[in-house]
């Protein structure tokens, strides 16, 4: 039997689906490394990575690669749906040391694919003020104030 086959190498972009949850959260951890970005604790054995959406969907912020980072579940859980400025504040204010370089990197990525693709009318004006935020609490340095050695274990 040797039917021609027709399989094409490749869908072709048109058919491209978007992938599922577990296959971004993975992108992401490949992305910006195995490590919460609100804590830096790794992400390995006990302390699983979960998706955490840098513009909260609540506040209409799409599950695009480019909203979504990995953080641990306790940090996830903590934030709700504080805005992620804040909520970077509120990290250090805990003795965290976050991402901040990825947080960055991450609402401006989301500026820039909605300025592309268009929509997401909720979340712009967000984002927008997020980014405004960001730049303006550029990161005075404050040395040496770090909470003290009461680092808290699970
Ligand atoms: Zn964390």
């Amino acid at each position: 039997m040797s039917r021609p086959r027709a399989v094409p190498a490749d869908e072709p972009a048109r058919g491209q689906r978007a992938p599922d949850r577990a296959a971004r959260l993975t992108l992401a951890v490949e992305r910006d490394g195995p490590t919460c970005i609100w804590c830096g604790r790794e992400l390995t054995g006990l302390v699983a990575p979960t998706t955490e959406h840098v513009v909260p969907r609540v506040k209409g912020g799409p599950s695009w690669p480019e909203n979504e980072v990995a953080a641990c579940r306790r940090c996830n859980a903590a934030r709700g749906h504080t805005g992620p400025v804040q909520w970077l504040a509120e990290c250090r204010g805990r003795g965290w040391i976050p991402d901040e370089s990825r947080l960055t990197r991450a609402l401006e990525s989301l500026a820039a694919a909605i300025a592309c693709r268009g929509g997401q009318r909720r979340a712009r004006p967000y984002l927008d003020a997020q980014l405004r935020r960001l730049r303006r609490s550029t990161p005075a340095g404050d040395p040496g104030s770090a909470a003290g050695p009461g680092r808290r274990r699970a």
